[in-house]
C-alpha cells in the first residue's frame, strides 16, 4: 500500500501541479509532492443507491456535544489550529461508519441527536437544498461529531475530526474538520512511505505543516481549505496513524520553515534527478527567493524515479498540438530553452502547418511526462520517445534525495536545510 501510495503521489505532483507541487496562484492553492503514476481522480467517486437514513437509537436535545476529540491540544499551538478539509463533492449518498458514539447536529444546535453504539449513519441529498444523516433533516449544514475514542469512516478511509454534509445545489459536500496535527497523521503516508527513515518523514512532516499553514493564508473556498488530493497534499484520514508517521509528525510539532521570518510554499517533489531547481523556472508568477532557488541533490540515484524514458502514442501528441492551435503533421519537438539542472523551460514544436514555442511543465503535464529534466526525444512512426530524469516539477525538498540523506544518517533539519536553503527552523508558540 506505501508502495503504491508513494508511486502515486509523485506522479500526480508531475501531472498537476498541486500544493507541492501545485502553483497558488493558478490553481487556488499550491501543493505537494505526488506526482507519479496516472493522477488520481479529483472528482468524487459515482454515489451509491441512496440507503434509508438509519434512526438514531437515542435523541438527547438537551445534552451538548462535546469538546473536539483530537484532544491533546494543550501543548500544541498548532494542535489547536482547525483545518477544514474537501474529502468529496457532488455527493448524493454517502454512508459514514462511526466505531462508538456520535453526535449529529446543525449549526444552531437546535437538534441534536446522540448516537450511542457503533453503526452505519445513513446520509443522503434530501432535495431542495435539504441533507439528511440519521433522521435529522436541515437545509444547514449537518455536523456528525465523534466523541473521545469514536471514529469515523468512510470508503475505507478513517476520520478522527468532525465531518460536516454541507448542502449545495443538487448534492452535497463533506468536509472534515480536524486539528492540523491530526490531519498531518493522514497526510504523510500518502506523500512519503511510512517506511521510509524517520529522519526523512520528519522532514516531510516540517514541509507538510508548513505548505498546510502557508495554504491558509489564502484561502478561497467559504466550506473548506484544503483539498484531499494532489491540489492541496493526498489526505486519507487522521484516524488512522502509522506509528513511524506519528513519531515524526508528534516530534516536530509546531515546527515550520519561514523565511525573513514568514512562512512560504515548501514545494516538495518526488524526484529531482540530480538537483533542483529555481521555482521561477517553473513558474515565473511566483516570486523566486533563497529557500526554492534550487538545490545540489546527491542522495537520489537510488530510486527508479532517477531515470526514465517513455513512449508518447503520436494521438496524444496530436491531440495536444491541435489543442495549442497547431494542425499539420509532426516533424520535430525540441528543447529550446533550459535551466543550468538540464530541466527544460521551454519546448519547440514543428510541424508541416506551423511552429509554436510552449512553457515545458503544462507541455509534460498534458503529455504525462514525468519530468521536464529531459534528455533525449526521438520522432517514430507511432509514438515520441523521450527519455530524462526525475519525477514531479523538481521545486523545493526532492522526497527521494530526503530518503537517501537519512540513510546516510543525515538529520531532518540538515535535510531541510539543504532542499530549502537559507530558511529557518522555527517553533510556533
Ligand atoms: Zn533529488
Amino acid at each position: 500500500m506505501l508502495n503504491k501510495a508513494r508511486f502515486l503521489t509523485p506522479f500526480i505532483c508531475a501531472v498537476l501541479l498541486t500544493a507541492a507541487c501545485a502553483v497558488p496562484s493558478a490553481k487556488g492553492t499550491g501543493a505537494p509532492a505526488t506526482a507519479w503514476q496516472q493522477p488520481q481522480s479529483a472528482s468524487p467517486a459515482q454515489p451509491t443507491q441512496s440507503p434509508s437514513p438509519a434512526q438514531p437509537e437515542e435523541k438527547n436535545a438537551d445534552e451538548l456535544p462535546p469538546q473536539a476529540p483530537q484532544a491533546d491540544q494543550s501543548s500544541s499551538a498548532t494542535a489547536l489550529k482547525i483545518v477544514r478539509i474537501l474529502l468529496a463533492d457532488n455527493q448524493s449518498s454517502a454512508e459514514i461508519k462511526h466505531s462508538g458514539r456520535v453526535y449529529v447536529y446543525t449549526q444552531d444546535l437546535e437538534k441534536k441527536y446522540k448516537v450511542s453504539a457503533a453503526g452505519t449513519l445513513a446520509v443522503r441529498f434530501a432535495g431542495n437544498g435539504h441533507v439528511q444523516a440519521g433522521t435529522l433533516k436541515s437545509n444547514q449544514p449537518i455536523i456528525i461529531e465523534p466523541a473521545k475514542d469514536t471514529l469515523l469512516t468512510w470508503k475505507d478511509n478513517i476520520y478522527a475530526g468532525k465531518i460536516f454534509i454541507i448542502p449545495a445545489q443538487h448534492t452535497f459536500l463533506l468536509v472534515e474538520h480536524a486539528d492540523l496535527e491530526t490531519y498531518l497523521y493522514g497526510v504523510l503516508p500518502y506523500e512519503m512511505s511510512y517506511s521510509w527513515p524517520l529522519e526523512a518523514l520528519k522532514a516531510q512532516a516540517v514541509a507538510a505543516r508548513t505548505y498546510t499553514l502557508k495554504t491558509l493564508e489564502h484561502v478561497k473556498n467559504k466550506y473548506f481549505d484544503l483539498y484531499s488530493d494532489v491540489r492541496s497534499q493526498m489526505y486519507k484520514g487522521g484516524g488512522k496513524q502509522y506509528p513511524s508517521v506519528k513519531q515524526a509528525v508528534d516530534e516536530t510539532k509546531n515546527q515550520v520553515l519561514t523565511y525573513n521570518g514568514n512562512l512560504f510554499y515548501t514545494y516538495y517533489h518526488g524526484n529531482c534527478g540530480g538537483g533542483t531547481d529555481n521555482v521561477s523556472s517553473w513558474n515565473p508568477h511566483i516570486k523566486p527567493i533563497k529557500p526554492l532557488a534550487g538545490a545540489i541533490c546527491e542522495s537520489d540515484s537510488h530510486s527508479k524515479s532517477f531515470s526514465w524514458k517513455q513512449d508518447i502514442p503520436n494521438s496524444k501528441i496530436k491531440s495536444y498540438t491541435q489543442q495549442a492551435g497547431l494542425s499539420g503533421k509532426l516533424k520535430s519537438i525540441k528543447i529550446t530553452q533550459k535551466t543550468h539542472t538540464g530541466r527544460a523551460t521551454k519546448i519547440t514544436i514543428h510541424t508541416s502547418k506551423g511552429t509554436k514555442t510552449v512553457a515545458c511543465n503544462p507541455f509534460r503535464l498534458a503529455l504525462g511526462l514525468k519530468s521536464c529534466k529531459i534528455s533525449e526525444i526521438k520522432i517514430h512512426n507511432n509514438h515520441v520517445h523521450f527519455e530524462g530524469r526525475g519525477y514531479g516539477h523538481g521545486i523545493g525538498m526532492c522526497q527521494d534525495g530526503a530518503a537517501g540523506m537519512a540513510r546516510q544518517g543525515k538529520k531532518y533539519s540538515q535535510i531541510l536545510k539543504n532542499y530549502y536553503p537559507n530558511s529557518t527552523l522555527t517553533t510556533l508558540k
